[in-house]
C-alpha cells in the first residue's frame, strides 16, 4: 500500500501535518489562543492531562477530530 504525499495546507501552503495544525497553522490561530495551547508540539502533546484535554478540545473545535 502506497501513501500519497501529504496535501499542503490550503491556508498556509505548508505541509499539512499534526504539528502544523497544532503549532503553526494560521487558520487555527484563534482557537489556539483561546485554548492557550502550548506552542511547541512536545509540550502540547505532553503527558500533562490538562494539555491532553486542550488538544482534544482543539481537535473538536477545528473539526479535525475525525481526520486523525
Ligand atoms: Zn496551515
Amino acid at each position: 500500500m502506497t501513501k500519497t504525499d501529504p496535501e499542503p495546507c490550503l491556508t498556509c501552503g505548508e505541509i499539512f501535518s499534526v504539528k502544523h495544525i497544532i503549532c503553526f497553522c494560521r487558520e487555527f490561530n484563534d482557537t489556539r489562543t483561546k485554548l492557550k495551547l502550548a506552542d511547541n508540539l512536545q509540550e502540547a502533546l505532553g503527558p500533562n492531562p490538562d494539555n491532553t484535554q486542550k488538544i482534544f478540545t482543539f481537535l473538536k473545535l477545528t473539526k479535525l477530530y475525525n481526520l486523525i
